[in-house]
């Protein structure tokens, strides 16, 4: 009986490392902070301390003397080490717990937050549910020696968004524009399908592209010239599935075709990109961007929007690259920064409110 109870405890705490914000059942994280060791330090002076470093070095070092202002598990971690890990960051004086309450999917954001709320209540620990895109928005400021001023533009690409906004204030976003159909990130892993790629596409087809033709396919730039900013990219996947089944019909793709084809669809996406986060800075007289979101550790979206935005005397920013796609420092800072202004926000609420479907102007 003891021993039931027991495992009881310790599969909750293991799942809290593996369901903090799952969506499509990939990337599955927690991530909570430490406001007082030193993360509200002034934007550009943040430390970090990845869950890399941590999962590598917890076992081998003396966690009291080491100082943490962010610690993230990732799914990287074993159950055993997963709560070894708790047990040390709780050590370290961990304050709060944030988790990622929405957008998403209903059953992975429930798994997420009986997890964090779980480890709350046992913990006796305040939580905060943060917006998932709020995350990848203010992740940028991540950056070691990120100097980064208030207002500017954001680009958000991900999996499942391609938003520009103008961001005023940690909590003051204002949607410019977004896709009317596919995400960015979205079109990247249906060409990845097209060509016979994993899922996640992304690294797959900007791996192949690198060695493709620009000359052999000119496909659709989507809305370029709509004189809005908005964006569509379903015609787009539509132009590469009609030319995959035009070379098809005669052979199976070669690798070179392959990478022609994946050139073709990068160059395309990352025009309009490019064209549409300009014409944003233009509009709004700002001359700050911001890049987050997975697609943006595409290296020729980044080399694109540094050679427009320099033409401009605009800079851009993106976070590192390890911290584009979904990961727990991003909800910890998000957390982190919400906190600063108001650390009424976290509540010891041990009930449920996700939101699969959460507008992220409506942040309170
Ligand atoms: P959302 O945040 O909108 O809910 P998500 O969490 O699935 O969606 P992210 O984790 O930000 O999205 O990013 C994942 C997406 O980024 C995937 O679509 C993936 O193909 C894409 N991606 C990752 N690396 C690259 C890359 N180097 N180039 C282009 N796309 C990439
Ligand atoms: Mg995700
Ligand atoms: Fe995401």
């Amino acid at each position: 009986m003891k021993f039931a109870v027991r495992s009881i405890a310790v599969a909750s705490l293991a799942m809290c490392a593996f369901g903090a914000f799952a969506q499509k059942g990939e990337t599955v994280k927690i991530a909570w902070i430490d406001p007082l060791s030193g993360l509200m330090a002034p934007v550009g002076n943040n430390q970090l301390k990845s869950f890399q470093f941590f999962a590598e070095k917890y076992n081998k070092i003396n966690p009291a003397g080491v100082k943490f202002e962010v610690i993230g598990f990732d799914n990287k971690l074993s159950p055993a080490e997963s709560l070894n890990a708790l047990k040390a960051a709780t050590d370290q004086g961990i304050r709060y717990i944030t988790q990622g309450n929405g957008p998403g999917l209903a059953g992975a954001l429930l798994v997420g937050a009986s997890v964090a709320k779980g480890l709350a209540l046992a913990l006796n620990k305040p939580v905060l549910g943060i917006h998932h895109l709020e995350g990848h928005l203010l992740s940028p400021l991540l950056a070691e020696r990120a100097n980064i001023q208030f207002p500017f533009v954001a680009l958000l690409v991900s999996g499942g968004h391609t938003q520009l906004m103008k961001v005023t204030g940690v909590g003051e976003y204002e949607l410019l524009g977004e896709t009317l159909d596919d995400a960015a990130g979205e079109a990247f892993d249906k060409t990845a399908k097209l060509l016979g790629l994993s899922y996640p596409g992304g690294p797959a087809v900007s791996a192949l592209a690198v060695q493709g033709n620009s000359e052999a396919h000119q496909f659709p730039r989507p809305m370029k010239h709509s004189g809005d900013l908005d964006f569509s990219f379903a015609g787009l996947k539509t132009a590469v599935l009609t030319q995959v089944k035009k070379i098809q019909s005669s052979h199976d793709l070669s690798e070179s075709e392959k990478a022609d084809i994946a050139k073709g669809f990068v160059d395309a996406i990352v025009e309009v990109l490019v064209s549409k986060s300009m014409a944003a800075l233009k509009q709004t007289g700002l001359k700050t961007l911001v890049v987050a979101g997975g697609v943006g550790a595409n290296q020729q979206l980044r080399a694109s929007l540094e050679a427009a935005c320099a033409k401009q005397s605009y800079t851009v920013h993106y976070p590192p690259l390890h911290l584009c796609t979904d990961n727990g420092a991003m909800i910890a800072f998000a957390g982190a920064m919400r906190l600063k202004k108001n650390p009424q926000l976290a509540s010891k609420d041990w009930g449920f409110d996700v939101r699969p479907r959460w507008p992220l102007d409506q942040l309170v």
